[in-house]
């Protein structure tokens, strides 16, 4: 079979929410960028997440949030019951005139985010196997699974943790925090009857939630320190029931209840891994014309809910960067776009380091100390 040969400007590797959303920034100021995602769909682990006041300002940017607003409720507050002692705490989430968290489904927000770019700027089912610099500051040419052939002159890397593109930019790889997390909707379909505050619960080791996301569905979370040299298991009705037997035991009830009627197909379970925030200060974030955004520059443990908002607001900033060097040159020049990769990467490498220090240290507190934090 013959090779497929594809000549791109940009090439964004990774659909999930940095992929889709750097593609939107771009599209925003006249750019076209291929999106290659390995899977063969829209790729939608971990159920819901919730976005801070400050991924609807870059959801706002991108033109998205107001096809959201209308889905989701505001969350107004939280109740956080330390399990240890039994007191219950009542936080207002709302910050000064920033508006308050909404907890959205993942595939809802990804669909959302698709809808926005033009036909066939997504191809799925594409892996690249191998990238090689032409010169310093490429182009790059791009070897997929599929035999096909890509050479671009800049290349994105969204994808994910395990990043292919940030292993060719020289970073050091995430670590493991010693901590996983269970994610999943439950459902109930003659209603839930909860109201529409976030539960947290707050233990020696572990931190456990609920979160309303309409009067049918709940998500629910665990994070927990990963039991040492057992290995986890992968069977989500086994997962359940662990969740249920071992860590909801001491927690009241209606956690229980809810992980009870959990949909097992969203059920999702994974280590929490983040990037050293010393290996992001010192570390390659860019080379060239090739840089990463999202979980691919900076995973992070999720006890801020700051990792999906933070992917958002990095494709903004890499979007305003490279479209002002377009508009200065009238096209994206190499060096010129070399650039203003450079000045996404000074505008995002310390925010993204204190994200990934405040995130673990705020999972730390919250599940050492079981002192429930003062928000708001
Ligand atoms: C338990 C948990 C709860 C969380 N809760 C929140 C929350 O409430 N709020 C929040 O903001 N964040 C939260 N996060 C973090 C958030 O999920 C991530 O930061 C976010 O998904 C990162 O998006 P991304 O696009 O960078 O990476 P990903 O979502 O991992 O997407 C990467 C995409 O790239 C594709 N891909 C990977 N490798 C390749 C390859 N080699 N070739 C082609 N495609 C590839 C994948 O299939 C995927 O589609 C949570 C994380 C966890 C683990």
């Amino acid at each position: 079979m013959e090779k497929m040969v594809l000549e791109e400007e940009i090439v964004i590797v990774g659909a999930g929410i940095a992929g889709l959303a750097t593609a939107i920034a771009l599209k925003r100021v006249g750019i076209r960028a291929l999106v290659l995602e390995r899977s063969d769909g829209l790729r939608v682990s971990g159920a819901a997440l919730t976005l801070a006041p400050n991924a609807w300002l870059a959801l706002d940017a991108l033109g998205v949030a107001h096809k959201l607003t209308p889905l989701y409720a505001v969350r107004e507050k939280m109740c956080i019951t330390n399990v240890a002692t039994g007191a219950v705490q009542e936080v207002s989430l709302i910050r000064n005139n920033r508006g308050g968290p909404i907890t959205v489904h993942r595939k809802t927000l990804l669909e959302s985010l698709a809808e926005e770019l033009p036909r066939h700027s997504i191809r799925f089912s594409s892996k690249p196997i191998s990238i090689e610099a032409q010169a310093q500051e490429g182009p790059y040419t791009i070897h997929l699974e599929d035999g096909t052939v890509i050479t671009t002159k800049v290349l994105i890397g969204c994808d994910g943790v395990n990043s292919f593109v940030a292993r060719k930019l020289g970073l050091t790889e995430p670590v493991n925090s010693g901590r996983s997390a269970v994610v999943a909707l439950a459902v109930f379909p003659e209603g839930h009857g909860v109201r529409e505050h976030v539960l947290q619960f707050l233990d020696v080791g572990k931190r456990a939630g609920i979160v309303p996301l309409n009067d049918k569905e709940i998500y629910w979370f665990l994070t927990f320190n990963t039991p040492k040299g057992e290995t986890m298991t992968k069977d989500p009705q086994e997962i359940q029931k662990q969740v249920i037997e071992n860590y909801a035991k001491d927690l009241p009830p209606i956690y229980a209840e809810v992980v009870r009627h959990c949909d097992l197909s969203t059920l999702n379970l994974a280590p929490l891994r983040l990037r050293l925030p010393w290996d992001l200060i010192f570390g390659n974030v860019s080379k060239g014309n090739m840089t990463v955004v999202g979980d691919a520059m900076h995973p992070m443990t999720p006890d801020l809910g700051q990792g999906g908002c933070a992917a958002l607001e990095d494709a903004v900033v890499l979007g305003r960067h490279i479209g002002k060097s377009f508009i200065d040159n009238g096209r994206l020049v190499p060096g010129a776009v070399a650039e203003a990769i450079e000045g996404y990467v000074k505008e995002r490498r310390w925010r993204a380091a204190w994200l990934i220090a405040g995130s673990y240290f705020s999972g730390w507190a919250q599940t050492m100390t079981v002192e429930a934090p003062t928000i708001g």
